[in-house]
This record gives C-alpha cells, structure tokens and sequence, in this order.
C-alpha cells in the first residue's frame, strides 16, 4: 500500500484492540446477535470476528474493502444523525494497508457466501466460499510490514488484556449480544445475550460485585431533548476498585471516556461522604445527538457535550439517587 494510506491507517489501527474496535462495530452495525471473537498471539498473528450479521452480498465484498466507497456520510448535517457505530467506510480499508485481511460473507437467507482478501493492498478477486450466514473476517500478521508500529506494541499478554478490557466494554452497552472470546483457542470471556446488563455485570465483574451493584434510573425524558436520560448501575460502597478504570460509560450505546463524566459519578458517592474508594459503575447516557460535539474524531473514545454541566448534573443526581434508595 502506498505511504498515505499508511498514514491514514495508522490513526485508525494502532494495536490489535483498535481492529478489534472496529470489526465488531461493523458486526453490531450489521445487527448481529451473535459474535465470536478469535485471538492469535495477542492477535498480532491473527484476528477473527465471526458474525450472525446481515452479510455481505457478494458484489460488494470489494467495496467493503475500498476506502470510502461505503461512507454513509455526504455532509456534516448527516453526522449529527448518524445512528450506525461506522460511517467513514474506512476501516477496513485501513486494516489492509497494515494486515492480510479475508472477508468471508453470506447474506441472510442467500444461496451461497463469497470471499475476497486483500494482502500488500492488493485486492483478490471474489470466489464463492462454503460460509454460514453473516460475515467472517480474518485478520492475519498484523503490522508485519510495519515494524515501526509493530515496536510499540508491548507484550502478547497486554494486548490481549486491551482487546479483553475492550469486548468487555462493548458487552456491557450491548447486554443483547451474546460475546463469545477466545485467546489462543481458550475461552477468555463470553457472555449469555439475555438483554440483561446484570448479566454481563456478573461476567464483567464475578457474582460477588455483581450483587452489590445497584440500578440508577434517572428521571424521564424531559420535555427538552438536551436534557440526557441516565441509567444503569453502580455499586453500594461495600464494593469497590483501587483504581478509576472500574466505570464505564455509553453515550447513545457508544463508548466513551470521560473525566467529567466519572467526576459526576464520584462526586454522587463524596456527596453522600463516601470516599477514598473507587465505585464500579456502568452508566448509560441517552441524548439528543445534536447536542454531541461531532467533530471529535470518530476513533477515538471521547466526547464533548455542547451543555456539560446538564450531563454532568444529570449523572450526579441519578447516581446519588440510586445510593439514598438502596442504603447497604
Ligand atoms: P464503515 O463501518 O465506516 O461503513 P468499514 O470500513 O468499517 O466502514 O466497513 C465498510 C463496509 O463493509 C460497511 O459499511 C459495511 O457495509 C460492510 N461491512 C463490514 N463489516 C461487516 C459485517 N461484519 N457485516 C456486514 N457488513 C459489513
Ligand atoms: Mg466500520
């Protein structure tokens, strides 16, 4: 590939967890309720996200590997009102600039699937291929043919712990799909697909801090729609972190990472004069996307609100709510 669409990969794809990011955004975007995650070598040797999506009908198994050829996105008013996770189409454009990527696809309820792969940016043609419904992608030696990335990779075992800590994250803002990881062909992580965030809680954090955790519900949509809606758990005081790391947050089902947002969640525990700990929470945030600030690159996991103090606000309320409701 040539030296801009290395560039350009680079700020999408800078570890395994990043391909990770992003094939499995491409399979919730898909409407699968089934996803499997397969790990090589910390997926330095190999990535595999196999789906139950919607599939790829085979004509445009090239386009999905062509950079832009999908984008869902024509102008900024379009990327205020985005719904689907991926919007730039390219992702996986990126990923084969710096991997060998196959696409193996077949569409709900098509006769047959079809493949294609792409290695040194160069693009096969399409073949037919024996697939299941929806979409499989391999992703093999990563940046193999980019040593200057491939140096500030750590070791196999943080990599897995990213792309661990990662599926986690979406597990949490997708209670309804049922996650399934394996690491060097062991299972690692998995969770039912119930719709139950309290299931993937017990998966995430073990039956134990499960049960301490408590429900927040904040209030009603208001009549104006800048106004979020927050729910989703956090713990009672018996239960805690000795880190930050420990609260997670979603915005419109996207993840997100904010110090004002676990600020607002804090400040619920020191108002109640709990302190000196670290609550585990899992917060929700529903909210007008016209109040999001869109230019904030779509890879990266923050966020700015055009009214903080609201969401702010909003957080801090619900989650002292949930603490006053529930004394241990
Ligand atoms: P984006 O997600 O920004 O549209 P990507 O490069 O991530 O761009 O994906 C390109 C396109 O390939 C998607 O828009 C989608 O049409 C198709 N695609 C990718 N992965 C899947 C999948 N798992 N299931 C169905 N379609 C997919
Ligand atoms: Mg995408």
């Amino acid at each position: 590939p040539d030296v801009a669409a290395k560039i350009a990969a680079g700020e999408v794809v800078e570890r395994p967890a990043s391909v990770v990011k992003e094939l499995i955004e491409n399979s919730i975007d898909a409407g699968a309720t089934q996803i499997r995650v397969d790990l090589t070598h910390g997926g330095l040797q190999l990535i595999r996200i196999t789906d139950n999506g919607s599939g790829i009908p085979a004509e445009e198994l090239p386009l999905a590997l062509a950079r832009h050829a999908t984008s869902k996105v024509s102008n900024i008013d379009d990327l205020e009102h985005i719904s689907s996770l991926g919007f730039r189409g390219e992702a996986l454009a990126s990923i084969a600039a710096v991997a060998e990527v196959a696409l193996m696809s077949r569409p709900r309820g098509a006769e047959q699937g079809a493949q294609i792969s792409a290695q040194s940016g160069q693009i096969s043609d399409v073949t037919a291929a024996a697939s299941p419904e929806g979409t499989t992608i391999t992703v093999r030696n990563l940046f193999s043919a980019v040593p200057a990335r491939l140096k500030f990779i750590k070791s196999r075992n943080t990599e897995i712990s990213h792309c661990h800590h990662l599926l986690e994250q979406y597990a949490l803002a997708y209670p309804e799909i049922r996650f399934s990881v394996f690491s060097e062909g062991r299972q690692i992580f998995a969770t039912p697909g119930d719709g139950q965030l309290a299931s993937v809680l017990v998966e995430v954090y073990g039956l134990q801090i499960a049960e301490q955790m408590i429900q927040v519900q904040g209030d009603e949509q208001p009549e104006d729609t800048a106004y979020p809606v927050i729910t989703g758990y956090t713990s009672r005081p018996t239960a805690y972190k000795s880190n930050r790391q420990h609260i997670s947050f979603f915005v419109n089902r996207r993840w997100v990472l904010s110090r004002m947002l676990t600020s607002a969640v804090e400040g619920a525990y020191h108002s109640l004069l709990l302190t000196g700990r670290h609550p585990i929470a899992v917060i929700n945030i529903q909210i007008d996307p016209s109040v999001l600030d869109v230019n904030v690159h779509p890879a990266k996991t923050e966020i700015r609100f055009l009214k903080e103090r609201r969401v702010y606000a909003a957080i801090l309320r619900a989650v002292r709510a949930a603490l006053l409701e529930e004394p241990e």
